[in-house]
């Protein structure tokens, strides 16, 4: 791709977002949730696991489990069989019970609504806390990167770097701060209905014309 001006690249984000909204008008957290509690939990379970499998498990989960205090005095061996299936359970188990007796001891059971508080606990790094803040509480203070948002934003153009932190630094230098956490969805939502790692549908992709395609092989583009 020819060097774009920061302008330009402003420019054509501006439209990529229009396009996106217009596209997926209905976007939103994939992980189901009633209240901050459930999403903190619901996002602590979905490393390295799909969002379907953890709204499977959070099903249940939150039937038995309605409290922070019911998780943190929860037996550890109960809380890993009720999680199982999300992977890395054990350690799941574990961190989700510290977590939630950290909020009893410091927070009177509730989520802390910082990035500070939040990723002093257990389980809970930053892209967790953006989850959290952004689709809970309405606060933006930084975009959520995942696997998603990573792809896509190099694929776009809109970053070169790969560490997740940086990629967010990028993300919030271009994006407007009220968007950040519908532009994480939409980005979501385009990367697993469009553009896949795999298999990405330029042909057929609504923001085509607005994209570089950076990394895509002459294999999977038709378009
Ligand atoms: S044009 Fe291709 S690479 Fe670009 S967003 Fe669409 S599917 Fe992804």
């Amino acid at each position: 791709m020819p060097r774009e001006t920061s302008k330009a690249r402003f420019a054509r984000l501006k439209k990529i977002i229009t396009v996106l909204d217009r596209t997926y008008p209905e976007v939103h957290c994939e992980l189901k949730h009633t209240d901050p509690l459930e999403l903190l939990i619901a996002t602590i379970l979905s490393a390295q696991c799909t969002d379907k499998r953890v709204n499977i498990v959070t099903k249940e989960l939150f039937k038995n489990y309605r409290s922070v205090a019911d998780y943190a005095n929860a037996p550890l061996a109960e809380l890993e069989q009720a999680i199982k299936s999300t992977g890395f359970f054990r350690n799941k188990a574990k961190n989700i019970r510290a977590c939630c007796r950290k909020l009893v001891e410091r927070h009177g059971g509730k989520v802390p609504r910082t990035m500070e508080e939040l990723t002093q606990l257990a389980g809970v790094g930053r892209k967790t806390a953006n989850v959290v803040l952004g689709n809970a509480f309405g606060i933006n203070v930084g975009v959520v990167v995942d696997t998603h948002v990573a792809r896509l934003s190099h694929r776009l153009g809109l970053t070169k770097q790969t560490a997740p932190e940086k990629i967010e630094r990028d993300l919030m230098s271009l994006v407007p701060q009220k968007q950040w956490a519908l532009f994480s969805h939409w980005l979501i939502w385009h990367g697993r209905r469009r553009c896949s790692a795999r298999k990405p549908d330029c042909q057929n992709c609504e923001v085509k014309k607005l994209c570089p395609q950076i990394g895509i092989t002459k294999r999977f583009d038709h378009g």
